[in-house]
């Protein structure tokens, strides 16, 4: 695709924070820990004339991707009494550990991309030349099995995201720990904010 630029992109980085408040779904206790989340925004300073309205709509751009990111998502924290992730937190560690596996096979699509052309052009060019035939054989089992290695690990990243359970037996005490290290209790949310209201003052 053809593109001019017209200016630079400024970009601008923004990170930030926010308590999360829980009710556990499987033990009815509420439980709080704080989410963080980082965001990039973009934009063009045109013609190299627009720096300062440039950066304030990268900012801007970043602050809003930021918000969704603090609002709309979570993270993996177990409940600090009963030890169990939410439904959501689930699904946001079933996507996480399936994801390797995904980039893996969209790296090698495009060559095997590249290994059917190859056989197809093999192909075509043994009905012009004479002894072709083991290269055009050759050519379509490595492609074929090349094709078959990418589906597998397709299939192994859907057995993995769906049969992963973050809250099995297994990893019990691993939960707990996490727990211990990220979750607070209500109370101890309420003497955090006490503390923080009393710095404040002074
Ligand atoms: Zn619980």
């Amino acid at each position: 695709m053809f593109m001019i630029r017209l200016g630079p992109m400024c970009t601008s980085k923004v990170a930030g924070q926010v308590i999360k408040l829980v009710d556990c779904e499987f033990c009815n206790s509420k439980f709080a820990y704080v989410h963080r989340a980082k965001a990039t925004g973009q934009s063009q300073n045109a013609f190299f004339l627009d720096k300062e309205r440039a950066t304030r709509r990268a900012k801007l751009k970043a602050m809003d991707i930021l918000e969704d990111r603090l609002e709309g998502n979570c993270s993996p924290v177990p409940c600090p009494n009963c030890g169990l992730y939410q439904s959501e937190m689930i699904e946001k560690l079933r996507r996480e550990c399936g994801r390797p596996l995904l980039l893996a096979a969209l790296i090698l699509i495009p060559l095997g991309i590249f290994m059917f052309v190859g056989a197809i052009t093999v192909t075509m060019l043994s009905e012009s030349a004479d002894g072709l035939q083991t290269v055009v054989v050759g050519a379509w089992i490595f492609a074929a099995v090349y094709i078959f290695g990418v589906i597998g690990l397709l299939i192994r990243r859907w057995i993995v995201r769906y049969s992963f359970d973050p809250n099995g037996y297994r990893l019990t005490e691993e939960r707990f720990a996490i727990a211990a290290k990220f979750a607070m209790t209500i109370e101890q949310l309420r003497r955090i904010k006490l503390a923080t209201d009393a710095t404040n003052e002074n």
